[in-house]
């Protein structure tokens, strides 16, 4: 797409971008020959459209025609910059930046975040992109407004579909977050003046490593956030499934135990009331002490801790055996891991990797490669890019 403002232009200079933005890309040559124009006065306009930013030299394109002892050299409109303003938001912490439509990320903002006290999320995005905008130095007007949240949510809106108190009043324990009972989407879109899109995060780091980092290239994955948080993120022909009403993917519902715990679902022996980080700690604190964190247990994975290993390695086999059947039928042929979880991921991965051959047709567990995400924290960030009108690889839905 391209955004030159040839409305703003007079005489030789509006016609030399008026022929770009018909032909795409023109030499000062072929631009004398189209407009009528002497050379020497197309060289001109066109030293002062570069000089704002309105055209750029392209070299070797296809379409320039080489002569020998010399450079080819072409003009072309600058292409439009596409922005993203991306908030997204995780139990812990609430992250920022401006995302382009090649995945990079400009001003990037991290504060530790209550985000089930926050009493007003569009105020406190507008705050985040501002201070994204202002660390990044960047005016362009930005073309959307992407926010994860750690919540399911109804499908195509802001709506979450964590269950709503019954007098429609927000629960004791969350005074601040009536929001989470809006749809979010059409408030952030009037707060700032363009589309606005409200995702949850697992969904979001899947299309960031889908479009930039570890499952580039591929078409059927699934993406698990596991330890910190459960969910997972699920790709069929490189697409994202959100399912009929967006729920797909919620890992933490699989049923793995009749007579486990009930869940906040409904159902009872959920496998996210048996593999929390919660479970993960019981099991680490006869040996590390009651004040044990699960940022400790990851750090003495990563360190090759060996009991705290096997601890991540048996959720890894637990995981797996809800999996196994979801891979079955969905015949991915890639299972990433959350990058935030960094080297400790191996034992998952480990775990995984073991229970789900035991689980699978060996064809299907043959097709699946198991890789921990490359873009570590600022997966879902980058994700925003695939919602932008000339994203990556592959349009998102
Ligand atoms: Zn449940």
């Amino acid at each position: 797409m391209n955004g030159g403002p040839p409305g703003t232009l007079r005489g030789a200079e509006r016609q030399i971008a008026e022929l770009l933005a018909r032909h795409g890309v023109l030499t000062r040559r072929d631009l004398a020959r189209h407009s009528g124009l002497p050379l020497t006065t197309v060289t001109g306009a066109a030293a002062r459209l570069r000089a704002r930013g309105v055209v750029e030299e392209v070299r070797d394109a296809p379409s320039v025609p080489h002569r020998p002892g010399r450079p080819a050299s072409a003009l072309r409109l600058t292409p439009r910059k596409s922005l993203a303003g991306a908030v997204v938001i995780t139990h812990r912490v609430a992250r920022a930046a401006l995302v382009s439509a090649d995945g990079r990320l400009s001003g990037r903002v991290e504060e530790p975040m209550a985000w089930l006290q926050c009493p007003d999320i569009v105020a406190e995005c507008r705050r985040l992109i501002a201070e994204a905008r202002r660390r990044a130095g960047d005016t362009t007007p930005l073309e959307r407004i992407v926010v994860g949240l750690p919540v399911p949510l109804k499908a195509g809106s802001g709506i979450s579909l964590l269950e709503e108190p019954p007098d429609g009043a927000p629960r004791e324990s969350v005074p601040a977050t009536r929001w989470l009972f809006q749809d979010i989407a059409p408030q952030l879109a009037a707060a700032f003046g363009v589309p606005a899109t409200v995702e949850n995060v697992c969904n979001l780091g899947a299309l960031g490593e889908l479009a930039f980092g570890a499952a580039r290239g591929r078409r059927h994955m699934i993406y698990l956030h596991l330890v910190i948080g459960m969910g997972a993120g699920l790709v069929v022909n490189g697409e994202l499934v959100h399912g009929a009403s967006g729920l797909a993917g919620e890992l933490s519902h699989l049923h793995v135990d009749p007579a486990g715990p009930m869940c906040a679902c409904g159902a009872r022996g959920c496998l996210g009331t048996v593999a929390t980080a919660d479970h993960i700690l019981d099991a680490a604190r006869p040996l590390y002490g009651p004040g044990v964190s699960i940022y400790d247990v990851l750090g003495l994975a990563a360190q090759g801790d060996t009991a705290v290993r096997r601890v991540l390695e048996d959720v890894g086999r637990l995981v797996a055996t809800s999996l196994a059947p979801a891979c079955v039928m969905l015949n991915p042929e890639m299972v990433v891991i959350d990058g935030n979880l960094g080297p400790a991921a191996a034992s998952l991965i480990d775990g995984l990797r073991d229970e789900l051959r035991r689980h699978m047709p060996t064809g299907t567990f043959q097709a699946l490669t198991f890789t921990l995400g490359q873009l570590g924290d600022t997966a879902e960030l980058t994700g925003a890019a695939r919602f932008l009108s000339n994203p990556g690889p592959s349009l998102p839905r």
